[in-house]
């Protein structure tokens, strides 16, 4: 069994303490532990490599010294202080480097953000041993293999699942979540949120009899309760639906999870650590019986549309691909497309590269550029077979001004942008539309 703990969940040592009273009743199965970063290191410790790199080199030191002193105060009780300081040493020194030479490279970007959960899984272990528990640490650099796409690598499976059949397993063994090496042995990451995706990783790799995310919330909720409160927790959804919805913004589980999970037929959990009382959510492959038209809400700020009218009035033979060639040679995933006879729009939510993107666009197309929009998306598989569902969000969305709309090849979403200030708006009215009568047997 694979457990996997998030920032919020081992933020401190009254967290931990939390995760160590859960593991401990689950010791008869083994279990591997998975932890995020505490709290929101990963955070800080990106906020150093910007400042190391634009020269402030101070305030890297100051922001450096706050973490060491977070992190000791958090676990020097559990013998931890000498393995902090040695890794704040080492950190200390790093980030001495990118100021020195003011240049941040992927691979730099990997080597600082990793320090997290090297640090968090370290922690976690001694915590364990201190409580008694027969644990293990294992550096998640010597058994999760990647491409060198640092800051988003992909797992490489074949050596990945050769080297995990070698893990070293006590009572317990604790693993750090998102971090990972190069075929060379170069530390890597599974991009942002990427400890969801070492737990399925790591449980398809030993054949885990089940994967458990526990994070801050009950489950995955009908909407997204940053967004719009008074969601009601999905009781079992399918792994097609949950990656919809993970893809789509739901930020409880990393949309890559369900890979693995579904290779290997292994359910995964979305757990409350506050409460691990409550069932959560059971993600499966069947299908689930259900009378909703659909099972819940995700939505993505920060969504730009990028608009691409041809230059000559009729949409070329080839004119799709020399978009897409654009956006994929920079590396800027799309979302959504939805085209005319006269334009393409598309939106994208890593900006990153839109100035070199636009400036190759505009050799052959006009091309127009609206920030501030925010992606809702619809998901169910029942959605497919019940009819009048595009008529119920239309509805439900009368005083919004939607500016794409596009149902997925799939059939099991639907999803449309609006301007984020009529985010919050559109998610309560489809949910007040689609969530006030509930099947039981899949929403509590
Ligand atoms: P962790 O640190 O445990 O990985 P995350 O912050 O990554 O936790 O994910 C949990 C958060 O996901 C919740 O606190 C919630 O704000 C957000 N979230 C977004 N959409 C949903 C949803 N549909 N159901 C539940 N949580 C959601
Ligand atoms: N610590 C990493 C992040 O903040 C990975 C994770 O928490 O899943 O993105
Ligand atoms: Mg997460």
């Amino acid at each position: 069994m694979i457990m996997k703990f998030g920032g919020t969940s081992v933020e401190s040592s009254s967290a931990i303490e939390r995760v160590a009273g859960i593991v401990r009743a689950r010791l008869e199965h083994r279990p591997i532990v998975v932890v995020s970063a505490m709290g929101k290191t990963t955070n800080k410790l990106l906020a150093i490599a910007a400042d190391a790199v634009a020269g402030r080199r101070a305030e890297a030191m100051t922001q450096v010294a706050a973490l060491r002193q977070f992190h000791l105060d958090e676990a020097s009780q559990w013998g931890a202080a000498d393995a902090i300081a040695e890794h704040f040493a080492e950190l200390a020194e790093l980030a001495g480097g990118l100021a020195a030479l003011r240049e941040m490279t992927p691979r730099s970007v990997d080597a600082i953000s990793a320090f997290g959960e090297r640090l968090s899984s370290l922690i976690v272990t001694r915590a364990f041993q201190h409580m008694g528990m027969n644990a293990v640490h294992a550096d998640s650099r010597r058994y999760i293999v990647t491409d060198s796409r640092h800051t988003q690598a992909a797992p490489l499976y074949g050596p990945t699942y050769e080297r995990l059949a070698a893990l070293p397993r006590g009572e317990v063994t604790v693993m750090g979540g998102f971090i990972a090496s190069t075929e060379e042995g170069v530390t890597s990451t599974l991009g942002r949120g990427g400890s969801d995706f070492t737990a399925a990783i790591v449980g398809a790799g030993v054949n885990a009899s089940e994967i458990q995310i526990w994070t801050d919330v009950d489950g995955m909720l009908t909407c997204d309760p940053r967004i719009a409160p008074g969601g009601h927790r999905v009781k079992t959804i399918s792994f097609a639906e949950a990656a919809e919805l993970a893809y789509f913004g739901a930020k409880v589980l990393h949309p890559a999870t369900v890979v693995p999970a579904i290779e290997k037929n292994i359910p995964v959990l979305i757990l409350n650590s506050r409460r691990p009382e409550v069932e959560g959510t059971r993600i499966v492959a069947e299908n689930v019986a259900c009378d909703n038209a659909a099972k819940s809400i995700a939505c993505k700020r920060d969504i730009t549309i990028v608009n691409v009218g041809s230059t000559r009035m009729l949409m070329a033979h080839g004119f799709l691909r020399r978009i897409f060639e654009v956006f994929d040679r920079h590396e800027t995933p799309v979302d959504m497309v939805t085209t005319s006879e006269v334009s393409v729009s598309l939106t994208i939510d890593n900006t990153a590269r839109l100035d070199e993107v636009t400036a190759e666009l505009r050799a052959f197309a006009h091309v127009e550029v609206e920030s501030g929009q925010a992606i809702v998306c619809l998901v169910g598989d029942n959605m497919r077979y019940t009819p009048g569902v595009a008529k119920r969000i239309f509805g439900a969305l009368e005083a919004v001004n939607i500016r794409m709309i596009s149902q997925g090849a799939s059939r099991l979403n639907v999803s449309f942008v609006v301007a984020e200030r009529d985010l919050a708006k559109a998610v309560e009215s489809l949910h007040r539309e689609f969530f006030t009568e509930l099947d039981p047997r899949v929403f509590d």
